[in-house]
């Protein structure tokens, strides 16, 4: 069972972990290496974690699963981050 979002739902977990905000940043996939905003992916939310897929070609980009007190974090679909430094 998983429920499919816009990537902004990801925003929740990813502030958790990350200092600015992920909804902003821009990931480019390592599947077909499109570039998106990661408020634009799809995003996937079930009772392991929270998994952002391309929009394009649905590759995993990001996985975040909270367990035993830690998140673990699979980012291996993503090529590159840009984070934008602009206020
Ligand atoms: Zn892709």
């Amino acid at each position: 069972m998983e429920n499919k979002l816009d990537g902004n739902a990801a925003g929740g977990v990813l502030q958790a972990i990350f200092p600015f905000d992920m909804t902003l940043v821009q990931a480019t996939c390592t599947g077909c290496g499109t570039t998106n905003v990661i408020g634009a992916t799809a995003v996937y939310i079930h009772g392991m974690g929270t998994v952002v897929r391309c929009p394009s070609c649905d590759t995993a980009l990001i996985r975040v699963a909270r367990a035993k007190g830690r998140y673990w974090l699979d980012m291996r679909g993503v090529r590159v981050l840009q984070i934008s430094v602009e206020a």
